[in-house]
């Protein structure tokens, strides 16, 4: 028998399930927040760079909006780049009311026409953010938090999601938020904490969820070698340079992501050179290298790109309202189109910001769950074993569907049992062309024929949609 529900179940303690939480608490509701690990387990906890927002003197919404959907590659939701770019000042300075200590100047970053990222100690942000919010949370008498739960299944009746499956038991609620992050770490290599390997994207779309963009992920170049340790862009705007075994720069260091990753992999061990650059600016960056045996002060490191940001995910409108009554996504979980086919550096931290307090206030208008409990208790159905990802599954979706993926490759993962890995094949099977992040080795131009979002519903076969 579930307990009896609370007005808003936020699946999620990152820095779009916060957001949301606080957002919901603020206007009176109950909430109940829900997390698979601790709070470390977020991939916000571990942003570095920063948060991007149109904040400084010489700054303006429009021109953000024009640098998101140059690096978006003719695929960016127009609409959605509008609330992102135009509501994120007034989130940004929210958080600097609430106390978080941003560095006195902004940040330029690759991609920004402007010195607009606010940052931490340099690369201390996720932390300082995802800490902050967590306290007030805890703070906040209307929203409890339940860590070490994993979200199982959507728990459904006649379509319309009630809330949530887990191993104790369903847990009602009015709305129910899905703020679970990406799935990056489906990928041997990546930047994100173990556990975040698309559930989201497994649950939501089981239940009957539509979701799209997922052949999009976005490869960091410069992570560590042998560690999911990722060296912000920073530090290569600030002259850390990439060398070959030769000891020998072989790519523009600035150039977008996408193109540096390759560039990497095509020379195969590649070494970062921070050698020259002042360390003091980048403190707890420089200790975690330290700690991981190497000295950044007198020889380059080893790096190589690892899985870093889920581009696709479960499909929203503006207030993250998805396919499914009673459910929304926010965060990394969505696809609401806003970063095209290539995100724009420090733009999801904002996205979480942005739409997970948009998701909140559109989920309380949300009318009461029909639990029928006093009258019929409803009885909720035994919930699915918990997804895993094996070290075998990582490494081949790292090898079928890596930086530059072979059609042949994507067609083995397709048949791979786990459902994330095979949808993620599929999209990739079907984007014939290279765009963004997305890199096929048969078909290494963009294709104007493919300017849309693929959109996948249960049963039905993909579908290529133009989002205004
Ligand atoms: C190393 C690193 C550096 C980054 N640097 C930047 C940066 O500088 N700027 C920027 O804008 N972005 C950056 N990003 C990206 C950004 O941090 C993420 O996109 C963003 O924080 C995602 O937030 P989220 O709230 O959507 O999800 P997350 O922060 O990943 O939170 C997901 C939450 O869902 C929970 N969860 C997952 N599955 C389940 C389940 N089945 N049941 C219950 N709970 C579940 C997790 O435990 C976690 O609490 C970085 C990412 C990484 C990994």
């Amino acid at each position: 028998m579930a307990e009896a529900p609370c007005d808003l179940l936020v699946v999620g303690a990152g820095a779009a399930g916060l957001t949301a939480a606080l957002a919901a608490a603020e206007r009176g509701a109950s909430v109940l927040v829900l997390t698979k690990g601790h709070a470390p387990d977020s991939s916000s906890m571990h942003a570095q760079g920063g948060i991007a927002g149109a904040v400084g003197d010489d700054d303006t919404a429009a021109l953000h909006a024009v640098d998101t959907e140059r690096a978006g590659r003719e695929l960016c939701r127009p609409s959605a780049v509008k609330v992102l770019t135009e509501e994120g000042p007034a989130r940004v300075r929210e958080l600097i009311t609430l106390g978080v200590p941003f560095d006195p100047e902004l940040n330029l970053e690759g991609g920004h026409s402007r010195r607009r990222v606010s940052s931490v100690e340099g690369a201390a942000t996720g932390w300082a953010v995802t800490s902050l919010l967590g306290r007030r949370v805890a703070r906040t008498p209307g929203i409890a938090t339940r860590e070490a739960t994993n979200a199982l299944a959507l728990w459904m009746d006649g379509g319309r999601c009630l809330g949530v499956l887990t191993p104790d038991g369903p847990i009602a609620a009015r709305a129910t938020i899905l703020a679970m992050g990406g799935a990056a770490a489906l990928w041997a290599r990546s930047t994100n904490p173990e556990g975040q390997i698309g559930d989201a994207i497994a649950i939501a779309f089981a239940a009957g969820a539509a979701v799209a963009d997922l052949e999009f992920m976005q490869f960091h170049p410069t992570v560590l070698a042998g560690s999911r340790l990722l060296l912000t862009e920073a530090l290569r705007g600030d002259g850390a340079t990439l060398l070959d075994d030769k000891g020998e720069r072989f790519v523009d260091e600035l150039a977008p992501r996408d193109e540096v990753a390759r560039a990497m992999v095509r020379k195969g061990r590649v070494w970062l050179d921070l050698r020259h650059i002042d360390r003091g600016r980048f403190p707890g960056l420089m200790a975690e290298i330290e700690m991981a045996g190497f000295d950044p002060a007198t020889q380059p490191i080893p790096v190589s790109p690892a899985a870093h940001y889920t581009i696709g995910g479960v499909v929203t409108d503006l207030v993250g309202r998805t396919d499914i009554p009673g459910l929304f996504a926010a965060g990394e979980s969505a696809a609401t189109g806003v970063h095209g086919a290539n995100r724009l550096a420090s733009n999801s931290l904002l996205e979480c910001l942005v739409f997970g307090r948009r998701a909140a206030l559109a989920a309380l208008d949300e009318p009461a769950a029909p639990l029928r409990s006093e009258t019929q208790p409803l009885e909720p159905p035994a919930p699915p074993p918990a997804r895993t990802a094996s070290q075998e599954l990582r490494a081949q979706v790292w090898r079928e569907a890596g930086v530059m993926r072979d059609p042949a490759d994507l067609a083995s993962l397709v048949r791979s049992p786990d459902a994330v890995a095979s949808l993620v094949a599929r999209f990739a099977l079907a984007r014939s062309e290279s765009r963004g992040v997305h890199y096929r080795i048969d078909a290494t131009a963009a294709d104007p024929a493919f300017e849309g979002h693929f959109v996948l519903r249960p049963g039905r076969e993909l579908t290529l949609e133009h989002w205004t």
